[in-house]
């Protein structure tokens, strides 16, 4: 059965993109077969693992209108092991173009029922908004979402929204959905703040936060400029062994849910 997660959070630069490199290239080196859908317009997942955003074509933007199918739109990246739905500056223009198209809110869900059971994993990569692209992958996200959080000043600021907006696509869109867990990110084991936010999330969400916190590591912020994920990058560095973890730790969760399901 493949697991759908949808990688939110309304905040920009809180580690989304990231993590879904990241995660991805992990869950992919354990032998499971995932694909990263870019649902952003800024493209950064996409460009971040070394595909032109400009250049590229068909994508999620012709996915969402109905022009292309994900089978069509994927590209194998096959030095990574993951596949790509990539994104390109056009899936601006998706929102206006569907404003009155009948099921909007579920054009991405009823594309990848074109590839059910293809993939173990599938990780959709938000932009920072609540808009009908986030809520496109809200619907498609069968198994939930994953929201990281920086480690910073007001980290839990917007958190009660996006609650809110996971209920309403709960009860209208996507009965399946919840918050499947929350990754702390950009920890900075120097400062008593990210301690201090650690446990605020963890109080205010307690038994979703993560165990597995992800370091402020400069490597994770150059990898993308080289379009690689850490794993290839820099696989010893602090950020790729948090990564690693990270994804054996969702892989465990995973598992313990399927048994006990
Ligand atoms: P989002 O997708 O939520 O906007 P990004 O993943 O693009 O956030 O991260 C924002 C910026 O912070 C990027 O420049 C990224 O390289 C950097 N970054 C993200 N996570 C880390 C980290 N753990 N350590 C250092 N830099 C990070
Ligand atoms: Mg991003």
């Amino acid at each position: 059965m493949t697991k759908i997660y949808a990688v939110v959070n309304q905040k920009g630069g809180v580690g989304k993109t990231t993590t879904v490199i990241n995660l991805s290239a992990y869950l992919a080196s354990n032998g499971r077969k995932t694909l990263l859908i870019d649902i952003d317009p800024q493209a950064n997942a996409t460009s971040g693992l070394g595909v032109d955003k400009n250049a590229v074509d068909p994508t999620t933007y012709d996915i969402l209108l109905e022009q292309a199918t994900v089978d069509e739109a994927v590209l194998p990246l096959p030095d990574f092991k993951i596949d790509i739905l990539p994104s390109s500056p056009s899936l601006s223009g998706a929102e206006v173009e569907l404003v009155n198209a009948i099921g909007r809110e579920y054009r991405l869900q009823k594309a990848l029922e074109g590839v059910n059971g293809r993939y173990d994993y599938i990780l959709i990569d938000c932009p920072p908004s609540l808009s009908l692209l986030t809520i496109n992958a809200l619907t498609a996200a069968k198994d939930g979402v994953l929201i990281p959080v920086q480690c910073e000043y007001l980290a839990l600021e917007g958190l009660s929204q996006l609650t809110q907006t996971v209920e309403l696509v709960q009860k209208y869109l996507n009965p399946n959905i919840s918050i499947r867990g929350l990754m702390m990110t950009m920890y900075d084991s120097r400062t008593n703040l990210s301690r201090q936010v650690v446990e605020e999330v963890r109080g205010y969400f307690p038994g979703k936060v993560f165990r597995t916190i992800v370091p402020r590591n400069v490597r994770l912020s150059e990898a993308p400029s080289f379009g690689q994920p850490i794993n290839i990058y820099s696989p010893h560095s602090p950020g790729a062994i948090a990564y690693k973890v990270l994804a054996a730790e969702l892989l465990k969760g995973d598992q313990v849910k399927e048994t006990s399901a």
